[in-house]
C-alpha cells in the first residue's frame, strides 16, 4: 500500500509561533514546510537544529525531530547529529547574532568542513529577543538602541563573502518578502550534497520598523550564478547586501566521519590514564 505524500501543513507542529505579528521569521517557516513537502521527506528523516534568540524556535514549529539548543552551538550540535545519522536530513536555523557573533567560530570550521548540512540564518541586523541591541550585521550608525546610542560603529559582518572565504560550497540570499524564491532556494539548499549556507533577510519589525522599506530594496544579483570561487567572490564584491537569489554551487568533497568507532570505552580509558 502506498503511502499518500504528505503536505507542507502535515510538516507543522500544533505549536502555534509566539513571534510578533508581522515577523520575518513566519515566512521562514512556511518555506521551510513547503520544501519539506515538495521533497516529499518523511518526517522521520528530518531533523531541525537551533541555538537561541527568536529565530531559533523554529524547531519546535516544524513537525519534524528538533532541537532547540545552546546558543551559539547549533552548527556543532548539528554536525554531530550529523557524523552520528548520516541518512538524516539536517538543517540547522538560527540568527544573526546566534550566528554571526557567539557562534562565528563555529560557523567557519562548518563551512571548511564542509558537511551535508543546510543551515538557514534569518538575519534582522538585531537582536529580537532581547529587545533590541546591535548585531554583528547592524550598520554602523543604527542609533535605536540605548545600548549605541552613538551606534555600533563598527563595520558590519559579510556572511556571504565569510562563507565563502571559509569553504561553504552552497551560498544564497532570500528574503521573507519573496517566499516563493526562498522555497526554492530551501529546495536547492537541502538538495545540495556539502554545506549549504542560506542567508535570508528577515525584518525583526518591532525592534527595526526600519527594515519594512526593504521590500522595495531587494533586488536580484546581477550576474548568475556560478560554480566557480573566484567568479563568486566577484559577484559577493559588487553585492550590496540586498542582492537575491543563489550565489555558489560547487560540488566539493564532504567530511563524513564513520559513524562506527572502532575504539572500545577501555582503550579510551587506557589512552587517558593519568
Ligand atoms: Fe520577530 Fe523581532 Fe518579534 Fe523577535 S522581536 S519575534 S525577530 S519581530
Ligand atoms: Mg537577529
Amino acid at each position: 500500500m502506498s503511502v499518500p505524500a504528505l503536505k507542507s501543513t502535515d510538516y507543522k507542529s500544533p505549536v502555534t509561533p509566539i513571534w510578533c505579528p508581522g515577523c520575518g521569521h513566519f515566512a521562514v517557516l512556511s518555506a521551510v514546510t513547503k520544501a519539506l513537502a515538495y521533497l516529499g521527506l518523511p518526517r522521520e528523516q528530518v531533523a531541525l537544529v537551533s541555538g537561541i534568540g527568536c529565530s531559533s524556535r523554529l524547531p519546535a514549529y516544524v513537525e519534524s525531530y528538533g532541537f532547540h539548543g545552546v546558543h551559539g552551538r547549533a552548527l556543532a550540535v548539528a554536525a554531530g547529529l550529523k557524523a552520528a545519522r548520516e541518512d538524516l536530513t539536517v538543517l540547522v536555523a538560527g540568527g544573526d547574532g546566534d550566528g554571526f557573533s557567539i557562534g562565528g567560530n563555529h560557523l567557519l570550521h562548518a563551512c571548511r568542513r564542509n558537511m551535508d548540512l543546510t543551515y538557514i540564518v534569518m538575519d534582522n541586523e538585531v537582536y529580537g529577543m532581547t529587545k533590541g541591541q546591535a548585531s554583528p550585521t547592524t550598520a554602523p550608525e543604527w542609533r535605536r538602541s540605548k545600548l549605541t546610542p552613538h551606534g555600533p560603529g563598527v563595520r558590519r559582518f559579510q556572511p556571504a563573502a565569510i562563507a565563502l572565504a571559509a569553504g561553504a560550497s552552497f551560498i544564497a540570499r532570500g528574503f521573507s518578502g519573496d517566499p516563493s524564491l526562498l522555497s526554492r532556494l530551501l529546495v536547492q539548499a537541502i538538495r545540495h550534497r556539502g554545506f549549504s549556507f542560506l542567508h535570508v533577510l528577515s525584518p525583526c519589525l518591532t525592534f527595526r520598523p526600519d527594515e519594512k522599506e526593504w521590500k522595495q530594496k531587494v533586488h536580484p544579483f546581477a550576474d548568475s550564478p556560478t560554480s566557480n570561487a573566484v567568479e563568486a567572490a566577484r559577484l559577493i564584491q559588487a553585492d550590496d547586501g540586498m542582492s537575491l537569489g543563489l550565489i555558489y554551487a560547487e560540488d566539493l568533497p564532504v567530511w563524513q566521519p564513520a559513524s562506527e568507532c572502532s575504539a572500545s570505552l577501555a582503550d579510551f580509558e587506557a589512552e587517558f590514564r593519568l
